[in-house]
């Protein structure tokens, strides 16, 4: 008798945690791994922010919530729309979920059936071609190229719409890239949107973290049309260091909100009492530690993405948001070490990790083979040691 249903059998798991877990245990096991795996910021959650959630605690707010999370969260929601986005939602068009991912995954039970089609531009944030499967939708992955800076251009996105797309999802400022787009390229996505009939997927999770002065947009708010067809996935996980507190948000459309939050009710009921309150205090409190994360991150960028650019034969898009850089090594592509080729990203991440003890992921899982994922939320002692490992590890293939 088959055990498993063909949904799980096809199902891997997040290749970025199950990276992170490799080094993991080679860390418990002695082995100084540098990790350039993990997605989340190194600093701690603000003070205020878990202050709050402390006096979540002690006033004894530890009991089920709405399942769509609490009335001062969705306001805390609606202003911060309000305030970044000039976006005006009603809290019926706002859901609090379990993280972003969770409003992703709510979100695509919600919106998608069998036969559906979904543009992927790639690369991808690794979750969203097995969450629309999970759906049952077909994910239509569309590569962007290096040389536009990652991102999706009006020919390559009027190539692969039919009548059966549903929807495309934006990732801006993107993982794992750090591409983010303009205004006006909003404004042409849009239009197509529009009169093509489809939603868009706004994932605006990085939004915050912006180098450079880039003017964060979001293409919500590029008109009435536009704004009816898009549903914001967001979170506080990435902005506030609060990874753990697993709180991610959704708004959009009344009607798919309201589906998403039948399924959260029918699933996991509400995101926890106590993140909900700190997260209150992450979206109206005081912002300043976001902007000295940004700096840090900013310096960190800098330095990253000079070191790569030095390295002969890689080249590294230098990130507009989002703390990853995502360098091409195809050159090294072919070459050996003690006998063994390397032969694409995957190979070369795990001579990164055997011989450099260094963690990084795999293009592949972002659907680009020629390019590995750093991520720069690591200390600038760490980073400049990692590099100095990459470096040294290249220059041993032949
Ligand atoms: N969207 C993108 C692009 C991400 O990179 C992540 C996390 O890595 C998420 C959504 C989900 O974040 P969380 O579920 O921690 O809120």
């Amino acid at each position: 008798m088959a055990t498993l249903s063909n949904r799980a059998k096809g199902l891997k798991p997040s290749p970025t945690l199950a990276i992170n877990a490799k080094a993991k245990a080679m860390q418990a096991q002695g082995v100084r791994v540098i990790s350039f795996g993990a997605g989340e910021p190194d600093f701690d959650t603000p003070a205020n922010i878990k202050k709050a959630a402390i006096r979540a605690i002690e006033e004894g707010f530890t009991k089920y919530t709405a399942v769509g999370g609490i009335d001062e969260l969705k306001d805390a929601v609606i202003e911060k729309f309000r305030r970044d986005n000039q976006l005006t939602y009603k809290r019926s068009q706002i859901l609090i979920s379990c993280g972003g991912k969770h409003s992703f995954y709510n979100l695509a039970q919600a919106l998608f059936d069998r036969g559906d089609e979904v543009i992927i531009p790639a690369p991808y944030w690794v979750s969203y071609p097995p969450m629309v499967a999970l759906a049952e939708a077909t994910p239509v992955i569309v590569e962007t190229r290096e040389e536009n800076g990652f991102k999706l251009t009006v020919e390559d996105l009027r190539r692969v719409i039919t009548p059966r797309t549903k929807a495309l999802i934006l990732n801006s400022p993107s993982n794992p890239t750090g591409s983010a787009y303009e205004k006006e390229e909003l404004e042409r996505i849009a239009e197509i949107a529009v009169s093509n009939d489809f939603f868009v997927i706004s994932d605006e999770i990085y939004e915050k973290i912006v180098y450079d002065g880039f003017q964060f947009r979001s293409i919500a708010s590029l008109g009435d049309e536009i704004k009816k067809r898009t549903v914001i996935v967001h979170g506080v996980a990435k902005t506030y260091a609060m990874t753990g507190w697993r709180i991610g948000y959704a708004a959009g459309p009344e009607e798919i909100i309201s589906a998403m939050s039948n399924i959260q009710s029918q699933s996991t009921s509400n995101p926890t009492s106590i993140s909900q309150k700190a997260s209150v205090e992450a979206l109206i409190g005081p912002q300043d530690e976001v902007e000295r994360m940004v700096f840090a991150f900013a310096e960190r960028r800098n330095y990253i993405v000079d070191r790569l650019n030095e390295i002969e034969g890689v080249s590294c898009f230098k990130p507009i948001g989002a703390f990853y850089v995502f360098p091409n090594f195809s050159e090294y592509y072919g070459k050996h070490y003690q006998g063994k080729k390397i032969n694409n990203s995957t190979d070369l991440a795990d001579y990164f990790l055997e011989v450099a003890k260094v963690a990084v992921v795999p293009g592949i899982e972002f659907g680009a083979d020629r390019f590995e994922r750093l991520s720069y939320a690591t200390s600038m002692e760490e980073i400049e040691e990692g590099l100095d490992r990459i470096e040294d590890a290249l220059k041993k293939l032949s």
